[in-house]
């Protein structure tokens, strides 16, 4: 095969056995790899009503067909499992260089499955893979663990890790690659751990193998190019800034979630943003493998009590940790952001569960006996304690590692979390974005933005622009945009490079520019048409597995804050989230019924009967 390796590599951690099966040339076509390949074994595989810490459940780690390849981005894989936090799916991403070695090592994906009888690690070395003993690594960092396994296997191993939290079944605790960068959303990381799988370390020095060469390199060479004539005057603003640059838009849009989301601008939004952090903090800029940006950041507190060093904060960090919290000290946020890398903590939900205590505090509803400490508004140090108390599970830290839902409905006032599906919004408020509500009740996961995030057409125009406050426009755009994002993750390329050079604006939104590489890497013969029908394939999918797992209409919802409460100052004053005018009109663009199901009709037409 061309683009895929071809192989599956299976291990099961309760017989401790590893074995090889031959990927389906079939199956490759027709759900194309990350993503796609996530929800066809989890549906094959996973009963939808398993326990997610049991030993039903499995983890797919996906590469797509351009994942390690040259195309711009290309660096990218998808965790998914049935998550703890949501009971729902996570398909969880990342980029770094993990996903690439494993592509490089011969791999198109890794299932893992049942649990181990004691820590274990997974060592892959080329075609080779052994399972070995973990209990020296056991509560370490991901840091620590990181910089073990590559003394132990070979110095340009590449990583992916739980920390102590992901040991610990914190419920929101991510899979670490590279160190700094994570499947972060929806548990992956406690599955790891309620498997007794420490991390893997991969070591691969292969190539993929290309279909087309001189195809693929025209078009690669294509779409380089796109970016490098729109950037030479004016770098990124993502390189220069990383992505916590987007606090100006959502700050100057109203939407930049303050203090549990009970407003949508804050008043020490330019103490926390991009150009801040890149004059207080920033070492460098860092690119995954094969990407032109580099919005990473490589960052240094050099003094202080918050001194460290590390990479973020993101965007999302920064409103989660930040505003969210009430928290305008860049240091201590990124302080936090540290502790949640090296324990192994998804920022997001770690943000949100912190934001919803501060809440619950005020309104009495959690007092300082159960929580050790005053939770304040704006509390850096709070915050930076919190964190570390979640990661190790100590003290009050046990209840903030059950998620934000679990704490609020166990204070008597479940509606104070800001979550759909169970999992913690990112950072744009819905009442003054319409389609980004649309986007969290919908999405498989919960509350993600990146399942098809409207922030670009509602924020940036990219790659067409839509009125944030309307809503009558949003269902068919939506719908069109969470199939595109399928294919992006599918695919193996990063969201950022992807949504501005690789789809074409002029047809609809067409993902041309993807399924030219895909052509070139795979030989696969797709149209841009067949493309898009995989992506609404893998989205309707993964709607069929959470509805196996009990969602439905009921849970395609948002807390009564954002559908009832009107934003009270700034540019959204007065909104609310129009979801319920929303949702009918988007399950008929889907071909799904009024209560949210794929009709057979629908179902047959993308060869899932
Ligand atoms: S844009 Fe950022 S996240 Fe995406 S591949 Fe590049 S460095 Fe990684």
């Amino acid at each position: 095969m061309y683009g895929w390796c071809g192989r599956i590599l299976r291990v099961d951690l309760t017989r401790g056995r590893i074995t090889t099966e031959a990927l389906d040339p079939g199956i490759a076509r027709d759900w194309i790899g990350g993503r796609g390949f996530g929800i066809h074994y989890l549906r094959r595989e996973v009963p939808p009503a398993c326990d997610p810490l049991g030993p039903e459940n499995k983890v797919v780690l996906a590469t797509g067909p351009l994942t390690g390849t040259a195309a711009p981005t290309g660096a990218r894989y998808v965790a998914t499992t049935r998550s703890p936090l949501t009971g729902a799916i996570t398909c969880s991403n990342s980029g770094g260089f993990f996903p690439a070695e494993l592509k490089k090592s011969g791999w198109d994906a890794v299932i893992v499955e049942g649990s181990a009888p004691a820590p274990v690690y997974l060592w892959i070395d080329g075609e080779r893979a052994e399972l070995r003993p973990a209990g020296h690594l056991w509560g370490k960092t991901t840091h620590e663990t990181d910089d073990l396994l590559r003394a132990e296997t070979h110095a340009e191993a590449k990583t992916a890790v739980i920390g102590p939290a992901g040991e610990r079944r914190v419920r929101f605790a991510a899979l670490m690659n590279d160190r700094d960068r994570a499947a972060g959303r929806a548990g992956v990381g406690a599955v790891f751990g309620a498997k007794n799988l420490k991390g893997i370390a991969v070591r691969g020095e292969g190539e993929v193998a290309l279909a087309d060469p001189a195809a693929f390199k025209a078009a690669n060479a294509a779409y380089r190019g796109r970016f490098k004539e729109k950037t030479r005057d004016n770098p990124p603003p993502l390189r220069l800034h990383g992505t916590a640059i987007t606090v100006v838009g959502t700050q100057s849009h109203g939407v930049f979630p303050t203090r549990n989301f009970r407003e949508g601008q804050f008043e020490g939004w330019e103490a926390i943003y991009g150009e801040t952090l890149t004059r207080k903090y920033l070492v460098r800029p860092k690119a995954c493998f094969s990407c032109p940006i580099a919005c990473g950041r490589v960052t240094r507190i050099p003094e202080g009590p918050y001194r460290g060093e590390g990479e973020g904060p993101e965007y999302e960090t920064v409103y989660a940790l930040g505003s969210n919290c009430g928290v305008g000290d860049l240091a201590a946020l990124t302080k936090a952001n540290y502790l949640c890398n090296e324990l192994g903590l998804d920022t997001i939900s770690m943000g949100g569960a912190i934001a919803c205590a501060m809440e619950l505090f005020e309104r009495g509803l959690l007092t300082e006996a159960e929580t050790g400490m005053a939770l304040r508004w704006g509390d850096g140090a709070a915050l930076v304690e919190l964190t570390r108390r979640t990661g190790l599970r100590e003290g009050f830290g046990d209840l903030l590692a059950e998620g934000s839902l679990r704490l609020a409905a166990r204070c008597g006032a479940p509606e104070l979390a800001m979550v759909a599906k169970g999992l913690d919004f990112a950072g744009y408020d819905p009442r003054g974005e319409q389609g980004m509500g649309l986007a969290y009740a919908t999405s498989p996961i919960g509350g993600s933005h990146m399942r098809g995030d409207p922030a670009y057409f509602e924020l940036l125009g990219v790659p067409v622009a839509a009125d944030p406050h309307s809503w009558e426009d949003k269902p068919p755009l939506i719908a069109k945009w969470q199939d595109v994002f399928c294919v992006i993750d599918a695919a193996g390329l990063c969201v950022f490079f992807s949504v501005r050079y690789l789809v074409e604006p002029d047809l609809m939104i067409r993902p041309v520019g993807i399924t030219e590489l895909l052509n070139g890497a795979t030989g696969a013969g797709y149209t841009p048409e067949e493309v898009e029908r995989i992506g609404e394939r893998i989205f309707n999918a993964e709607r069929l597995y959470i509805l196996a797992a009990g969602f439905g209409r009921k849970d395609d919802t948002l807390p009564p804050r954002i559908l009832k409460e009107p934003m009270p100052s700034g540019p959204a004053k007065g909104l609310v989230c129009r979801l319920e005018e929303m949702l009918g009109p988007y399950y008929r663009v889907r071909g799904w019924s009024a209560e949210g199901v794929p009709t057979r009709e629908k179902l047959a037409s993308l060869g899932l009967l």
